[in-house]
């Protein structure tokens, strides 16, 4: 799982992830609907946003296999 800034899109508000681009400190506004069964995409998908305006970064989820170091047994 990639860690990727929270940004709020310019169109509907809602918080999605901000891509990486290659404009410096300017994220893109990853692709999403606005309602989950909707057709077509937010028109504010792929438009460039400041990167300092994320409000959140997302944690990596922790490896399930580093927990359990020892190969497992039976008992
Ligand atoms: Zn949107």
């Amino acid at each position: 799982m990639a860690k990727l800034p929270r940004v709020l899109c310019p169109v509907c508000n809602d918080p999605v992830a901000g891509v990486p681009t290659r404009r410096l400190g300017m994220l893109s506004v990853h692709d999403h609907k606005r309602t989950p069964r909707a057709l077509v995409l937010c028109p504010g998908s792929m438009t460039h946003v400041p990167a300092a305006d994320a409000i959140a970064v997302q944690e990596e989820l922790p490896e399930p296999a580093a927990e359990r170091a020892e190969a497992p047994t039976l008992f």
